[in-house]
């Protein structure tokens, strides 16, 4: 490997530049060229290249976002565009591939490996719903501004009595919902993997809360669920208790990473050039059991997940 590309692709999390960072650094090390791509897929088609040397990614790792852009290339699921791609990357010498993104970033990664450009992924999602790895970059992150903000909800809530639906990012997954419900000590916790709910129940709760003297009713809501708004309107008319929904939104994608995103987001990007530099190809960089490790982008593509079972119950038994 002579000369390093590394892109970020899908949506972007708090933590991606501090991997950019170190991609660029720890190849620099090893007197490896980085080149960095704009606006994931789609600047790799524009050839949207610059050359990237170590000044570059200085005063990043403390800033959300990502320095390289992000953005999403339908055209690029098509094998003539990933041949297309390909030929760029050759054009440019670029030899060895860094993708920070999610699932479908994965994808892209495994069709570019396919064309014989050697490429590791990193899981880079606030969601966490990446099924190889336990981390993703931007996670902590996002669950930290989510709890602040929820606290802050909780005081107000308080003091006026009422019930408040949170609704928090997450997608399809309820990791950010579940860590808040936990976090913040929520009444209720709504997930998308465990849509069963009755909301008889959260009524006949909520009046039972009341009678036992609880000031407030916090429910939070994951964005797999959504119709946060409705939900209020319906409880509030049920139980004659206000109530108000929050959805927090694009607030969770920003933001300072914590310090365990900047250090596991540096320490992957760090490993994804030393297995470049090994040779290996068609990998993603993950965090599983307390290691960091990487799996083939099939495996890793077919492994499933799911949210804790006994995280779950925990939650329930907490919020009485
Ligand atoms: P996040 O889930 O955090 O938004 P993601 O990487 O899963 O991240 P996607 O929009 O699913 O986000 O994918 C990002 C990009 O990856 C797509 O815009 C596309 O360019 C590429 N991609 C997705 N799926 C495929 C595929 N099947 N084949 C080739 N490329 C793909």
């Amino acid at each position: 490997i002579k000369t390093i590309g590394v892109l970020t692709s899908g949506g972007d999390a708090p933590g991606m530049n501090a991997a950019i960072r170190a991609v660029v650094r720890q190849a620099i090390s090893k007197g490896k060229k980085v080149k960095g791509i704009k606006r994931g897929y789609a600047g790799l088609l524009d050839e949207e290249i610059v050359d990237l040397e170590a000044k570059h990614v200085s005063d990043i790792i403390q800033r959300g976002g990502t320095m390289l852009l992000t953005a999403r290339c339908p055209e690029f699921k098509e094998p003539e565009v990933q041949q297309q791609a390909a030929e760029i990357c050759r054009k440019h010498g670029i030899d060895g591939m860094v993708i920070i993104g999610g699932d479908g970033s994965f994808r892209g990664a495994q069709k570019l490996a396919a064309q014989g450009i050697n490429t590791i992924g990193i899981p880079g999602t606030i969601d966490l719903d990446i099924a190889c790895t336990d981390y993703t970059i931007g996670f902590d992150t996002a669950v930290n501004t989510a709890m602040q903000a929820i606290d802050k909800i909780r005081d107000t809530s308080t003091s006026h009595e009422r019930c408040s639906i949170i609704e928090v990012m997450g997608r399809s997954a309820g990791y950010i919902a579940l860590w808040c419900g936990l976090a913040n000590g929520a009444e209720r916790i709504l997930l998308p993997e465990k849509y069963n709910y009755d909301e008889q129940k959260i009524v006949n709760s909520i009046i039972e809360n009341r009678k036992r003297g609880k000031k407030h009713y916090i429910i939070i809501n994951a964005e797999g669920i959504g119709h946060s708004t409705s939900l209020a309107r319906r409880i509030e008319a049920a139980t004659g208790m206000e109530a108000r929904a929050t959805i927090l939104g694009h607030m969770q994608r920003g933001g300072s990473p914590t310090c365990k995103d900047r250090v596991y987001a540096s320490t992957m990007g760090a490993y994804a050039v030393d297995i470049l530099c090994e040779g290996k190809s068609k990998r993603i960089v993950s965090y599983r059991d307390g290691k960091f490790c990487d799996d083939d982008v099939d495996e890793a593509l077919a492994m499933t997940k799911d949210i804790s079972d006994y995280q779950y119950s925990i939650a329930k038994n907490l919020s009485i």
